[in-house]
């Protein structure tokens, strides 16, 4: 493809990828799935890739020819995942196994490329024909070749769908509330200094302003006190000096009428006679709304002093700057903490990106949770998807003993009513809850929780439960939206997490005996033939050693079957342990085991299995049949040998040439090695 840099259209993307953050995404989810990822603008034109390109791909690119058809082929099939806006899941035209996925931010286009590897064989030698079509020479096969069916692609790419389409919309959100802000910013053409003032610096700013513009005697500015229910004077000042706080109640009809939008109040209002007196030695008063609707803020008292009609509009353009002040300062606030999210929520995705083992990860999981929220306990519980009930798996800060009971079924309790609907839980007050009415149990400090779905799509796979804050408060608004975010990333780093797992814990049952843990026949017969056409290519040469244990009916007949597993074990491990690591040792059968020997002639194929021959041989079996009351014996090999090129051709026959070679061995009286010929 070519590697020419992004034109302006694709700023954003462009600016996006290349940060270093993002490059790194790219290379843990590629590293990950094991597919090369590279990023194209909607053009073609190559942003970034976490490898130059897949190692395969590297040598043919030097033909100028072959390229030409690599760039229009992949061009091709990108530009039709675009126009389709879908992903597309297609084999290259070097034969390998590649997605194409659309991906979108700020109304820019982008794909992203997943390169894998052959889906087969059969791909792999038509990969091969196509080389030397294009006289490609310097081609080797450095590693194991590894496969890719098309449905390790399509979960590859749904993977990087979820992932990078999450991470998008994330930094998506964050640049589109800060273009918010900047022309709020323009907008009021007062950002500089006034909004990162605290409050009480705007009310300080104005109470100087008021004395020095008007022949006043007496100001106080009056905020609420949510506990006590009154607006309590935040400062009280005389042209002399601070003077005694003092209070009027919530709900008192002066603030009534403020809150409705009276301009002001005053002692000479008609509904304020008989209240003349109701501040000590301040029978003259005027009260102004500073207003945040839909919320009055706080109140300017003026005191001691008749005002003139100009003083009053002069007084509320000062409110309302005041106020809009506030609000402001509320905004920026708001901006850089959700800023500070983004940053916090990326930071944390990346730490447990790359943590492999699932218990750790999810414990990691809830640790991060906890921190996030200022929690001091919590549990993370996963949906078994079979019983439906969820079993905790796992607690920060709660005490074992209360863990045992901890398996609730979908629906029951708050947990479980999380994971049947996926609605969050706030909740404030659990005694004073509608939803809840319980006592607050005495494991829990305060009487406020969140508990949050944790899901992939629309499947919710567990709950998430936070409570206790740290700082003895309750959860709020700002605090569910920051564990949600988290968990809806944290459940892609999970599920891709149980995916490879799973995918690795089959592979690797599919491939090994259960009884000795060496690789099985059908393993080693994939092998053999790998090895067969690898050595016919490069023109080397392999042996093949066919092992079968004497007498070993007659082992088990006198020992009984347990202590025949036991000495097959022991013998697997001998035989695994007198080999060189790069032969390949198989359980081919009962007692039967099969050895491939790369780049190994038939002479040092002899000396090899006379050495696996004779440590076999010393192999102490004694430990277990001492116990069980018998006389310790040692077993023995017979081992046939057949050797490519001159022994066969043919996987076939190579198997049958080594079988020979062993019923020779047998034959000849046990415990020996023949070669056939
Ligand atoms: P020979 O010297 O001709 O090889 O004699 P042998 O008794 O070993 O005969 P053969 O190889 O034909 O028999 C294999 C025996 O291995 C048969 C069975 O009793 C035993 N065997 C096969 N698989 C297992 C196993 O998984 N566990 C145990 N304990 N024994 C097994
Ligand atoms: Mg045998």
């Amino acid at each position: 493809m070519a590697n020419k840099l992004c034109t302006d259209r694709a700023e954003h993307l462009q600016e996006l990828f290349l940060s270093a953050n993002w490059k790194g995404y790219f290379k843990t989810i590629s590293d990950t799935i094991g597919f090369n990822l590279s990023v194209f603008s909607e053009d073609g034109s190559l942003i970034f890739s976490t490898d130059d390109y897949y190692p395969i791909c590297r040598p043919l690119l030097s033909s100028p020819d072959f390229r030409a058809k690599c760039d229009a082929y992949c061009r091709c099939t990108m530009m039709s995942a675009i126009s389709k806006g879908k992903p597309v899941i297609y084999k290259c035209y070097a034969k390998m196994m590649s997605f194409a996925l659309p991906v979108e931010y700020l109304s820019e286009k982008g794909i992203i490329l997943g390169q894998g590897s052959f889906s087969s064989y059969e791909d792999f030698l038509e990969f091969m024909g196509r080389l030397s079509l294009f006289k490609v020479r310097d081609f080797s096969v450095t590693g194991p070749l590894k496969f890719t069916t098309a449905e390790n692609a399509r979960n590859a790419c749904r993977l990087v769908d979820s992932s990078i389409n999450q991470l998008l919309k994330n930094s998506q959100d964050a640049i589109l509330l800060k273009q918010k802000m900047d022309s709020l910013k323009d907008v009021l053409g007062m950002w500089g200094v006034a909004a990162k003032e605290q409050p009480e610096t705007v009310y300080k700013y104005m109470i100087a302003n008021l004395f020095t513009l008007l022949d006043i005697k007496h100001v106080a500015i009056l905020t609420l006190d949510r506990q006590r229910g009154v607006f309590t004077s935040l400062y009280s000042v005389k042209d002399e000096g601070p003077t005694e706080a003092f209070s009027i109640k919530a709900d008192d009809i002066i603030l009534q009428a403020l809150r409705k939008g009276k301009p002001f109040v005053s002692s000479m209002d008609p509904f304020m006679a008989g209240r003349i007196d109701f501040l000590k030695d301040l029978e003259i008063f005027y009260f102004f709304p500073i207003l945040t609707r839909p919320r009055l803020e706080s109140v300017l008292g003026i005191f001691g002093s008749p005002l003139k009609a100009g003083d009053i509009s002069i007084i509320n353009a000062f409110c309302k700057q005041t106020a809009i002040s506030i609000e402001n300062q509320r905004l920026h606030h708001e901006l850089c903490r959700k800023l500070d999210i983004f940053a916090a929520i990326s930071e944390l995705t990346k730490t447990i990106a790359p943590i492999f083992d699932y218990k750790a990860l999810l414990q990691t999981i809830l640790d991060k949770s906890a921190d996030l929220l200022k929690a001091e306990q919590g549990s993370l519980m996963l949906l078994d998807r079979e019983t439906e009930v969820l079993l905790l798996e796992a607690k920060k800060g709660i005490g074992d003993g209360i863990t045992e009971k901890l398996r609730i079924k979908k629906g029951e309790g708050i947990a479980g009513k999380v994971a049947e609907f996926g609605e969050p839980f706030l909740v404030e007050d659990v005694e004073n809850d509608p939803r809840i009415k319980q006592k607050n149990r005495l494991r829990y400090k305060t009487r406020s929780f969140v508990s949050v779905p944790v899901r992939i799509e629309d499947r919710i796979i567990g709950v998430l439960n936070l409570s206790d804050k740290i700082t003895g408060e309750a959860f709020d608004e700002d605090d569910l939206k920051l564990i949600q975010s988290f968990a809806t990333q944290a459940a892609i780093v999970m599920e891709r997490n149980s995916f490879y797992t799973q995918i690795e814990e089959l592979r690797r049952l599919s491939i090994t005996d259960p009884l000795t843990g060496l690789l099985n026949r059908r393993y080693l017969l994939d092998r053999l033939e790998e090895e067969l056409s690898r050595s016919q290519r490069h023109g080397r040469l392999f042996s093949l050693l066919m092992l079968d244990i004497d007498g070993f009916k007659d082992y088990n007949d006198t020992f009984g079957h347990p202590m025949g597993d036991r000495a097959l074990k022991a013998i697997s491990e001998a035989i695994l342990n007198s080999v060189r690591s790069i032969d390949i040792v198989s359980r081919y059968g009962g007692d039967e085991f099969m050895v491939i020997l790369p780049e190994t002639d038939k002479a040092l194929a002899v000396s090899i299995a006379e050495r696996l021959k004779s440590d076999v041989g010393k192999t102490e079996l004694a430990n277990s049949l001492t116990d069980a009351g018998l006389s310790p014996s040692n077993l023995t090999l017979s081992i046939g040998i057949a050797s490519y090129p001159e022994d066969g051709n043919t996987t076939e026959m190579l198997i049958e040439h080594v079988d020979k070679a062993l019923y020779l061995a047998k034959n000849k009286g046990r415990n020996r090695i023949e070669v056939f010929s």
